[in-house]
């Protein structure tokens, strides 16, 4: 996949290739939702009306100018007043997406805006989120709702009875922040199914942002071998396939794999994790990293792992949908209800919030060959293993799991095996 760049591809390139990653991530119907870039002429490209955002080309795309004519072979999205209201009002704001995701919908439908405070990113990502009252769709008026709420500052407006839109600097920048804020969505309802969630305080999300430990030195010299490259290219692979497979999002996820000894190749921290590139990977060796890029912000993490445990040759920390639940509610994820997940996983505990902050045992400690998959509190799921493919299935096993377990918990009681089964499972799969 060719790499999505705001600064030289053209507008009406970036918003096919978003429309296309929204109808392709379940975000969008092939009717639904509406996306548009304005230039710096003060033109406005937007996606036309009633053209299947399956198979939408860049020749589709329409451009409202600036003094309000319209070129291009169809007609502008019905809803395109609202985005003309949105740049009218915030001049910082350069793209808007506007869709319909399921969780979003639900909130609108019930009339509530999502708590941010559920996992750290979103709250960063998304910022305040503003309501607007239901207005007909594709009216003036409707405009004005939503203007009236981009206008006391919120970058993200959940429409009652309707969707969402979502404003960015770019259109890189609303894609993420109406990703994230879908997947904040999904986690409070997941996270409801099964039990209740459990939001951040505002102090503890400070905490997580001050602790991030200040950047590696830089290598004088970097050099990249054969097997160096080829693992840049394994663990690009890996993160697309997680992005593609719904387990891994824009705005957080962090791949490593173990080069030489202790050294390790890492991705980045300032990159949209769909986007990444094999250039965008970071080496650190001897605990310097190469110069000029930005490795993951939980590398200390990675290099301490590495470091106590010579077993560990690859990690994925990140964040899926139904692990999530797991992970903002008491609730326990009880592998032992499915033995052959159990065989992957063995049991998977939880660790309170901030024990990955930087120079946190509890982690390090419990972290082993008979506790390889690890759910943080209110932030994500780490994931250890040999090969990165074999710790990319542990992820997706553990991943079904919490999925089977959340549909299963609507269903009655989940019964798991007994000690005497476990142990039967110990001796014939793990000894
Ligand atoms: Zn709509």
């Amino acid at each position: 996949m060719k790499k999505f760049d705001t600064d030289l591809m053209h507008p009406r390139d970036q918003i096919t290739m978003i429309i296309d990653k929204i109808y392709r991530s379940g975000l969008t119907t092939t009717s639904g939702g509406n996306v548009s870039v304005m230039d710096e002429n003060g033109d406005m490209w937007v996606t036309p009306a009633a053209i299947d955002k399956g198979s939408l080309r860049a020749s589709d795309i329409v451009i409202v100018k600036q003094d309000g004519s319209i070129e291009g072979r169809h007609k502008p999205s019905s809803e395109y007043p609202f985005h003309k209201a949105i740049y009218e009002c915030r001049p910082d704001i350069k793209a808007v997406v506007h869709a319909h995701p399921p969780a979003l919908v639900s909130f609108s439908i019930v009339r509530q805006i999502p708590n941010t405070n559920i996992i750290p990113q979103a709250k960063n990502v998304c910022g305040k989120i503003g309501y607007a009252p239901y207005e007909l769709p594709g009216t003036e008026t409707l405009g004005e709702q939503i203007a009236l709420q981009f206008k006391k500052g919120p970058n993200a407006v959940i429409m009652e009875n309707h969707g969402t839109v979502v404003g960015g600097s770019d259109l890189g920048d609303a894609f993420q922040r109406f990703e994230t804020l879908e997947f904040c969505g999904r986690t409070i309802i997941y996270g409801n199914t099964i039990g209740s969630p459990k939001y951040l305080s505002n102090s503890e999300i400070e905490e997580f942002e001050n602790q991030i430990p200040r950047l590696l030195p830089e290598m004088a010299h970097v050099e990249h071998p054969s097997d160096e490259r080829a693992i840049r290219e394994e663990i690009k692979k890996i993160v697309h396939r997680a992005c593609d497979q719904g387990l891994m999002i824009s705005s957080y996820g962090t791949v490593s794999v173990r080069w030489r000894e202790n050294d390790f190749l890492i991705t980045p921290t300032n990159v949209a994790r769909w986007n990444i590139q094999n250039s965008d990977i970071v080496q650190i060796k001897d605990g310097n990293r190469e110069p000029g890029k930005l490795p993951s912000r939980s590398t200390w993490l990675h290099q301490e792992i590495y470091k106590r445990n010579p077993e560990v040759n690859s990690i994925i920390l990140t964040q899926t949908p139904y692990l999530m639940a797991y992970s903002v509610t008491d609730e326990k994820l009880n592998v032992r209800t499915i033995p052959e997940s159990w065989v992957f996983l063995q049991d998977v505990p939880n660790v309170p919030f901030g024990s990955h902050f930087a120079g946190q045992e509890i982690i390090l400690k419990l972290l082993s060959d008979e506790t390889p998959a690890i759910i943080i509190n209110n932030d994500s799921v780490l994931v250890t293993g040999d090969k990165l493919l074999g710790t990319f299935d542990r992820l997706e096993v553990a991943e079904f799991s919490a999925k089977s377990l959340t549909m299963g918990a609507s269903l009655g009681t989940l019964v798991p095996i007994n000690d005497d089964q476990v142990e039967a499972l110990r001796e014939k799969f793990l000894s």
